[in-house]
């Protein structure tokens, strides 16, 4: 039987304990979501359920697993195989060199990337164990899917135990400019690249990320692109791009669920007439929150008329909090929210309302489809998912979008008013072309790129990928 094997950082499950025994909760992230959406997508998926094995980091403990598995349970989708880091060793990778190098690094934050050796030896480290658990479980004909930044080396350590396996490889976050790229010290610049060259496709969200990564794979491997194919030996290597998408029903049907309708209801009913500027990242220095607020602000200082008028809600999800600059961004935060709403308010109007808190999926809806305006700015996003789910959920043909120009979804919804994140200017102009659009021109809008999430949807993005994967090694074969 030919087997779909995952591999990701994190699980998309987590284990509680009960009374009545360990029970296993599937996460809803974004990957986990959007996989079973496409093997659930009658007649389009290659593979089902059964077929499909996922491989990733624990975040519980082995007894809880042990007991889990021995006491029978009930599984939930996918056959889980989790792996155990060593704690020093997983620190060093994950919030070593991956969440305090390459992630600062991709997303253009040079000056934040730290460049410690003991962090890229643990982050080898945790992909030869990768690896490792791969190779126990790897049987001919399955096909291999890794994900992301935190995985970078594993293709070509799979590779090398393994020279005829199918891996695919994509990456979720930017691949930056070879400006950019080429600070990394040199031997891990080159490593990373062997790494990544060990898949037979590799695919990024945009046609710039390719372009990038094509030019640093030959300026600093000295192989050449062409026709979005690198030849690594006798071994061709696809490159591409795969613009990830949502679930788009799933979104758009929210509109009439009950709980987002009363939800829906009750924000619009506290807003009264006031119009609704909405926002939800998470803590990230990469989301540009800083700067949508100092937009903010610009706008109501220039446009006195809107004072007492309009609301930003603002949620913050919280997020990688063992790292010490993201706690220090919560604070500045909350310091620049305290200050407009010192500034601005009076007593019977505050000009944001700031959460710092996850939404469920149905208070998410509620706000994408009460709010007047989304406001996503991202300083830098691989793609920004957020911004699709705004647009789906819109089957009211009513909001607008404003949308960074640097979020990997620009590429795909022209009809946004994509901003620079650092312009105040332009983000206060932004916000009043959007207050006073005509309701025809936003339906317009929003129906040209619900049409493209539409046609381009989760399970389109993920049969795209798997098909070319597949294809790439039938033609490998062809050549032999
Ligand atoms: N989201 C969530 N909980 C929340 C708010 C948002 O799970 O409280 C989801 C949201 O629906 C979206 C994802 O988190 O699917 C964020 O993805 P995005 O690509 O916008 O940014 P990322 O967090 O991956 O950088």
């Amino acid at each position: 039987m030919k087997r779909l094997i995952i591999v990701s950082n994190r699980l998309p499950i987590q284990l509680i304990r009960e009374e009545s025994g360990v029970r296993m909760l599937e996460s809803a992230g974004g990957l986990a979501t959007a996989l079973k959406s496409y093997l659930e997508a009658q007649g389009r998926s290659t593979f089902s359920p059964e077929e499909v094995v996922w491989v990733g980091n624990a975040d519980f403990p082995k007894e809880l697993w042990e007991e889990y598995r021995t006491s029978g349970s009930a599984g939930g989708t996918f056959t889980i195989e989790p792996l155990w880091l060593d704690s020093s060793v997983n620190e060093g990778f994950y919030n070593g060199l991956s969440n305090s190098t390459i992630w600062p690094l991709f997303h253009y934050f040079p000056s934040i990337a730290e460049f410690t050796e003991s962090h890229w030896q643990s982050y080898q480290e945790a992909n030869r164990l990768f690896a490792e658990q791969l190779d126990n479980l790897y049987q001919p004909g399955d096909v291999l899917w890794i994900h992301d930044y935190h995985l970078l080396l594993l293709p070509r350590l799979f590779r090398e135990r393994c020279p005829d396996a199918s891996i695919g490889f994509f990456l979720h976050i930017p691949f930056p400019s070879f400006e950019l790229y080429r600070m990394l010290p040199k031997p891990w610049r080159e490593d990373l690249l062997r790494g990544l060259l060990g898949a037979d496709l590799i695919g990024f969200h945009t046609n710039d990320y390719v372009q990038h990564f094509e030019k640093s794979v030959q300026r600093l491997v000295g192989l050449e692109s062409k026709l979005r194919t690198i030849q690594v030996g006798n071994r061709p290597v696809r490159v591409d791009l795969f613009p990830i998408s949502i679930d788009y029903d799933r979104f758009h049907n929210a509109y009439t669920l009950p709980e987002v309708v009363a939800e829906r209801g009750r924000i619009r009913e506290q807003l009264q007439d006031i119009r609704l500027i909405f926002s939800v990242d998470r803590l990230d220095y990469t989301k540009g929150v800083l700067n949508r607020l100092q937009g903010y602000e610009t706008f109501l200082e220039t446009h006195p008329e809107w004072r007492g008028k309009i609301t930003f809600v603002l949620v913050v999800v919280p997020s990688r909090s063992e790292i010490s600059s993201y706690g220090e961004r919560k604070q500045l935060i909350e310091e620049n929210v305290g200050r407009i709403n010192g500034r601005f308010a009076t007593m019977s109007w505050q000009p944001v309302l700031y959460q710092y808190r996850s939404l469920s999926f149905e208070q998410l809806c509620a706000y994408y489809t009460a709010c007047d305006i989304a406001m996503i700015t991202p300083l830098r996003d691989g793609m920004n998912l957020v911004a699709k789910e705004f647009v789906a959920t819109r089957q009211d043909e009513h909001g607008v979008l404003i949308l960074s120009e640097v979020a990997g979804a620009a590429a795909e919804l022209g009809e946004a008013l994509q901003i620079n994140p650092t312009d105040r200017e332009g983000v206060a102009a932004a916000i009043q072309q959007a207050l006073t659009m005509p309701e025809k021109a936003q339906a317009e809008r929003l129906r040209q790129m619900q049409k493209r999430i539409r046609d381009y949807d989760v399970v389109q993005w993920a049969d795209d990928f798997l098909t070319q994967l597949l294809n790439a090694k039938n033609q490998q074969h062809q050549w032999e």
